[in-house]
């Protein structure tokens, strides 16, 4: 059975949309314990679909890197774009990816 190695954060570095639902939406802004409107953690893709932001070098707007260390600011409220991804099939071009960024 697949078992994401929580820590790793590769597929959170790669430069895909990551789509939210309204209701995930409203989730994370509880979470984070401010309002949807002054929230800045999620906008619309070309397709008009509510994603999460990409920092200036396109990782996920949410991931934090602490000395190779990744974690997830929102881990407990994700999106299930998120919590239901396995990796198994992507994780050779999501190494050479992340060797490719370095
Ligand atoms: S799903 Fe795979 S690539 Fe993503 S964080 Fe988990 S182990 Fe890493
Ligand atoms: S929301 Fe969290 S789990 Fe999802 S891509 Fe961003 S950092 Fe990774």
């Amino acid at each position: 059975m697949f078992e994401c190695r929580r820590n790793c954060g590769l597929c959170c570095t790669f430069p895909w949309d990551i789509k939210v639902t309204d209701e995930e939406a409203d989730k994370i802004a509880e979470f984070l314990k401010v309002s949807k409107e002054s929230f800045c953690g999620l906008s619309k893709n070309r397709e008009g679909l509510l994603c999460i932001n990409k920092k200036e070098n396109k990782e996920c707007f949410f991931i934090e890197n602490k000395d190779g260390v990744f974690s997830c600011k929102i881990y407990e409220v994700r999106p299930g774009e998120c919590s239901k991804y396995t990796c198994e099939k992507d994780i050779k071009w999501l190494k050479r990816y992340a060797e490719f960024k370095e």
